[in-house]
């Protein structure tokens, strides 16, 4: 993930405002070179962190701070507060059209990720209840037209395509399409290039002025660090973009370019791409972000995950099963396939506060979870519901089937034996008062 280097840093300059106790103005002033340089060594603009730390010493140095029992806490809490200033404070949300279609053009260089974030936004728009409509406006690489009906198909999302007529022909022949078709959003995946150029520019501005879109969404890359932030502005002069894409932010990027977007152009990030699945995209929340760069995790990202990905009413009798401690093998590889769903288990730990770093150097086979329902696939519905059945003979049976050995079905019984326990001791009555359940 992201932020690592910067999350470190920034962790051990509290680190040591913490061992201090009360605060000088000194010792404010050092904490200060060493978050300026934390940032710009995670490739944050140069302007842009020295006014982030003026700006944050400037508060820090007042009595309140200073004379607070604890003072390095405040600290922290101002960079906090600051880093999601910097970032945009509130989610930007999307620009509708008063009368549909509401039309979102996605430009950017070849490579940034525009025909993929084409493709995720469609699918979390179509999510979302909306009937959106791709465009394939880039008639120069052959294989682009291809390569968004794949995307489209994927998602479940009509691709318009007109081969290599005029690019600003094609978008104004999707939008009466999307007209005619009740599609009420038009995304439109423009022509990349490798470089800015004019002839690109003019393109993007005449297809602009045909189509009036209520969002110029501009896709850059974060792993290229300042080099984004420069293309975001160039764009942003020439075309007046109303927001960016910052993808591949599941890399091993720095972070420079989410925290100086906003500030170098005056755009919000408005989505950033976490992954290649058609699933990983997140509406960017400034407030979180900050969060997940100071080290307190991101829960609501993963609560909103778990409500979007995880069947509620799957979840809903798994828990009425564990109150009533009739927990069994099939509930538990239900509850398997519920978490696979949230991506890597890495992923979803990472998001509860202090965990990011701590996982930073630790493999999380996800594996362990595949042979755990290997063993519980190779059992007989039977089995699966009476565990008590399962004798030496069945062992050895299902060690065969799954590939595994007899220890781990014995593990595999002994954890589920454990559950059944520990529900039996926290449930009964109380338990079922706790949680107001109405049974
Ligand atoms: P385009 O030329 O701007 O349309 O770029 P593409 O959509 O073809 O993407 C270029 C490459 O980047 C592809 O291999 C994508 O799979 C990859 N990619 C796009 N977005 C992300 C992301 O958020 N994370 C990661 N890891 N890879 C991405």
């Amino acid at each position: 993930m992201a932020f690592e280097g910067l999350a470190d840093k920034l962790s051990a300059a509290f680190k040591r405002l913490k061992s201090k106790g009360k605060l000088s103005e000194p010792d404010i002033k050092e904490a200060m070179r060493e978050i300026r340089l934390a940032l710009l060594e995670a490739d944050v603009n140069y302007k842009v962190a020295k006014e982030f730390t003026a700006k944050v010493s400037e508060r820090a140095v007042g009595q309140d701070v200073m004379e607070s029992l604890t003072p390095a806490q405040m600290v922290v809490k101002i960079v906090n507060e600051e880093l999601t200033a910097l970032m945009g404070s509130d989610a930007a949300r999307l620009a509708t059209a008063s009368t549909p279609p509401t039309v979102i053009m996605l430009c950017g260089l070849q490579g940034a990720g525009k025909t993929t974030h084409g493709g995720k936004l469609a699918l979390m728009l179509k999510k979302q209840g909306h009937r959106p409509l791709l465009v394939a406006a880039d008639i120069y690489r052959p294989a682009a037209i291809k390569q968004l009906q794949v995307v489209g198909e994927k998602a479940g999302v009509p691709v318009f395509e007109q081969g290599t007529e005029k690019p600003v022909k094609i978008c104004r022949a999707a939008v009466k399409h999307a007209k005619d078709y009740g599609n009420d959003i038009v995304l439109i995946d423009t022509a990349g290039r490798l470089q800015i150029d004019e002839v690109l520019m003019d393109e993007l501005k005449e297809i602009k002025a045909a189509v009036q879109p209520q969002e110029i969404l501009l896709v850059v890359d974060a792993m290229t660090g300042q080099e984004a932030v420069n293309v975001s502005k160039t764009f942003d002069d020439l075309l007046e973009i109303t927001g960016v894409i910052l993808t591949k932010l599941d890399g091993d990027t720095r972070g420079g370019a989410a925290l100086s977007v906003r500030s170098v152009t005056g755009k919000p990030i408005k989505f950033v791409g976490v992954g290649e699945k058609q699933e990983d995209l997140e509406v960017f929340h400034p407030d979180r972000m900050a969060s997940r760069i100071l080290g307190m995790g991101d829960v609501l990202t993963l609560i909103e995950e778990a409500q979007s990905k995880i069947d509620q009413k799957e979840a809903e009798k798994l828990s009425k099963k564990m109150l009533e401690n009739k927990l069994d093998f099939n509930d538990l590889l239900a509850q398997f396939q519920q978490v696979k769903k949230m991506g890597p288990l890495k992923n979803v730990l990472s998001k509860f506060p202090g965990m990011d770093k701590q996982l930073k150097d630790v493999d999380i086979d996800d594996r362990i979870m595949d042979r755990t329902a290997a063993i519980i696939l190779s059992m007989t519905k039977e089995e699966r519901e009476k565990p008590a059945l399962i004798n030496p003979s069945r062992k050895r049976r299902i060690a065969a089937g799954s590939g595994m050995k007899v220890e781990d079905v014995n593990r595999l019984l002994k954890q589920l034996d454990q559950m059944q326990k520990m529900m039996k001791q926290m449930g009964g009555k109380s338990m079922k008062r706790r949680m107001r359940m109405p049974f």
